[in-house]
């Protein structure tokens, strides 16, 4: 029998997704995937979110475009659910659909001077240096010499790393060629990144912390005081990753010698009170154990988490596709961010989308076998897998001759007319 599957969203999660029911696969039993992205590209986050002096953590994509290479894998790239065709359409011609769309939007801290210019989501400028298409136009006032980067997670830490840098060492990644230009003519020189509680408490992965030490023109400061502090609260039997956390900021506590231009400042037990400014940013207020305390600065950037963005037909509460361990409704799943919220590292996709697939596959009755989204949509402008291997080609092309891993483009209709539309 052949079962049609949708998938909504052409993410890790919708990936790992089609993964696990190629992997369910069997003599009675064969599925029909299609996956259907906004995005005249696939791969989500793993293209418009993770950071690009972190190339390595993008090899997952070779795991991605295996999964598509299989004969019952189609991408319909530049596809949207809610203009051209809605969920209730595919619940009709699907036996399931998946929903894989993450969590788009960024969370607001909900304080005064939140709306000031130069206040700034993650949401919106990670996808701004990362090409996103509907990101381009982001207006980053980089004309400060003081960035203020609120949240302790590792999007954090993308974002104040980024800002942190020296620009030169972007021009061997696939950083959006905007992005490089203007973080070139930047003045920002202090880059702080604050947290609210203290350092036992943050949510930085070690990994992430020990990479810090490799920056080659930039000084990371983190207060000695801080760590001690944080030590003792943390007791004598930390759990494993705080422990692991602590003992890399005490190490960059420790070597913080370097006279570098820029600098990234560690603040914790700072909540942020206030953005203060009359037309722009111009400085933020902490509240702080010892009072209030205020930084002069001209760009803040939250990077607090996400929450997704709402699809009509599809039921949403917290910021979360509303869900029973996966199951939506009669034939409607979820995987990913949208359905667990916005944690964990690419790999936790893999387990989560493969435990939702588990119970989708033992729902499953007779198929349906009333048609697929090609009898709705109109198939000229969608890119296949094919059109997708033709802008990924001509992407790592481009970035050969620059000694870049590639050159993404940053407009619809270019991209689509790489793909030969
Ligand atoms: P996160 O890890 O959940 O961190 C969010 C941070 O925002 C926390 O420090 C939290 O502090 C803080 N926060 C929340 N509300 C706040 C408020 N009102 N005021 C001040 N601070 C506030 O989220 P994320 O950084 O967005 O990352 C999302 C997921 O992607 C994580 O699982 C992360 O590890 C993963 N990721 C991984 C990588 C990588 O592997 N290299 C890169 C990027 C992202 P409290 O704890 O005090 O609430």
């Amino acid at each position: 029998m052949i079962y049609k599957i949708a998938i909504i969203g052409a993410g890790p999660a919708g990936y790992f997704a089609a993964q696990a029911l190629h992997n369910l696969q069997n003599d009675e039993r064969t599925f029909a995937i299609d996956m259907i992205e906004r995005l005249p590209t696939p791969w989500g986050l793993v293209r418009s979110g993770v950071a690009p002096d972190h190339p390595k953590i993008k090899t997952v994509s070779k795991v991605f475009e295996k999964i598509a290479g299989d004969p019952n894998f189609r991408l319909f790239g530049n596809v949207e659910i809610g203009s051209e065709i809605s969920i209730s359409q595919l619940r009709e011609k699907y036996d399931a659909v998946v929903i894989a769309t993450g969590s788009s939007l960024g969370k607001k801290l909900g304080i005064p001077g939140e709306e000031l210019a130069g206040s700034l989501s993650a949401a919106d400028f990670v996808p701004w240096y990362n090409a996103h298409p509907d990101f381009a136009e982001l207006n980053v006032p980089l004309d400060c010499d003081t960035a203020v980067v609120i949240g302790a997670g590792n999007v954090a830490m993308d974002v104040a790393r980024m800002l942190a840098l020296d620009p030169v060492e972007l021009d061997t990644t696939d950083t959006a060629d905007h992005a490089i230009a203007a973080l070139k003519k930047s003045k920002v020189r202090d880059v702080y990144l604050s947290a609210r509680r203290g350092p036992e408490h943050a949510a930085f992965t070690s990994p992430e912390l020990r990479e810090l030490s490799k920056l080659e023109h930039t000084n990371v400061v983190i207060h000695c005081e801080d760590i001690d502090a944080a030590l003792v609260r943390a007791g004598d039997a930390p759990e494993k990753d705080v422990k692991s956390n602590l003992d890399a900021m005490a190490l960059i506590a420790d070597n913080q010698q370097t006279t570098h231009e820029r600098t990234m400042h560690f603040l914790f037990q700072h909540t942020p009170k206030e953005i203060v400014g009359s037309e722009r940013v111009e400085a933020i207020v902490y509240s702080t154990p010892s009072g209030d305390v205020t930084i002069k600065c001209g760009l803040v950037i939250t990077a607090i988490g996400y929450h997704a963005a709402s699809i009509d037909g599809v039921p949403y509460e917290n910021g979360k596709v509303v869900n029973e361990d996966g199951r939506v409704a009669d034939g409607l799943y979820v995987v990913g961010w949208a359905k667990r919220g916005p944690s964990g590292v690419i790999g936790t996709n893999k387990s989560d989308a493969a435990a939702v697939i588990e119970l989708l596959v033992g729902d499953l009755v007779e198929p349906k076998n009333v048609g697929d989204i090609s009898d709705v949509i109109s198939v000229e402008r969608v890119v296949d897998q094919a059109a997708w291997q033709r802008i990924n080609e001509a992407e790592i092309a481009a970035g050969e001759a620059l000694g870049k891993p590639r050159v993404k483009s940053v407009n619809r209709e270019e991209l689509l007319k790489m793909a030969g539309l």
